[in-house]
């Protein structure tokens, strides 16, 4: 039997080009993150410190947990070379706090959290032919919000273009979606059953915020009988071996994959 492990957040890779997704987690090749990909985190930081002080009651203001965002950019756990970047650590900072607080006075009000940065139990899934699929992720980007439809997920994406014309991006996101969906009935025994919310937090041009709605992502994960979900495609590409190459991926390029000097299939 093989076990292979996949974080709810690498799905939506796997679907866009597998053959890369295979270098980066089959094959260990990790390629560093840039100023950006630094800001993202620092964001994250911020408002999940500012949900879990409404969750335990500590209620700090936007401005005491902006702190976290400043000291996040400042400190990250692995070298950020910010000289080859389109942003600076201060614009970084300008736009990391603007959103922050547009976040915590806009955006977190709306919601009644139960949990932020929830850690989830692993779950294991016996595909067949030989392969397990070990299912994991921590929510920490995540929250789980009680709405008049029960229980649904939050899930916080910051990005250049996460939001447009003031709705947030959903698209690609439904595989992480119905993966925390899973781990979290998995982890706590109790149904989601609201649709998820994707809350997009854009750091380009004029910061912005947007929510968009998914629905059926945990259906799209596990399949019905009319259709296999994608553990199952998944699972079907590890008992193969056979990762499929999509060079009409939007991020097929030098820049955005870590494969395309050794790819034979990118023109
Ligand atoms: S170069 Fe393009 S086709 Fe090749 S692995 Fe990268 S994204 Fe996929």
């Amino acid at each position: 039997m093989s076990v292979t492990t996949i974080r709810a957040s690498s799905w939506g890779s796997l679907f866009d080009c597998a053959y890369k997704w295979e270098w980066i987690h089959i094959l260990g090749h990790r390629s560093p993150s840039g100023p950006r990909t630094q800001l993202g985190t620092a964001i994250h930081a911020s408002t999940a410190a500012f949900d879990s002080s409404r969750i335990n009651g500590s209620n700090l203001s936007a401005y005491d947990t902006a702190e976290m965002l400043v000291h996040t950019l400042r400190n990250p756990d692995y070298e950020v070379d910010w000289r080859g970047s389109d942003i600076t650590l201060a614009q970084a900072e300008a736009i990391g706090l603007k959103l922050h607080t547009m976040y915590c006075n806009e955006v977190s009000p709306r919601y009644d959290f139960v949990a932020v940065e929830l850690t989830t139990k692993p779950l294991e899934i016996d595909c067949g032919g030989g392969v397990i699929v070990r299912l994991t992720g921590q929510l920490d980007r995540g929250r789980i919000c009680k709405t008049s439809q029960g229980l649904g997920i939050g899930d916080v994406k910051s990005g250049g273009a996460s939001v447009v014309k003031g709705v947030a991006k959903t698209k690609g996101h439904a595989p992480q979606i119905g993966t925390y969906e899973i781990l979290y009935e998995h982890t706590t025994g109790e149904a989601i059953t609201a649709p998820a919310h994707i809350i997009g937090l854009k750091t380009k041009g004029t910061p912005e915020t947007g929510i968009g709605e998914i629905r059926g992502a945990k259906q799209m994960m596990v399949g019905t009988e009319e259709f296999p979900g994608l553990i199952q495609i998944g699972a079907d590409m590890l008992r193969t071996g056979l990762f499929p190459p999509n060079p009409q991926s939007f991020l097929c390029s030098a820049k955005y994959c870590p494969r395309w000097s050794s790819c034979p299939y990118h023109e």
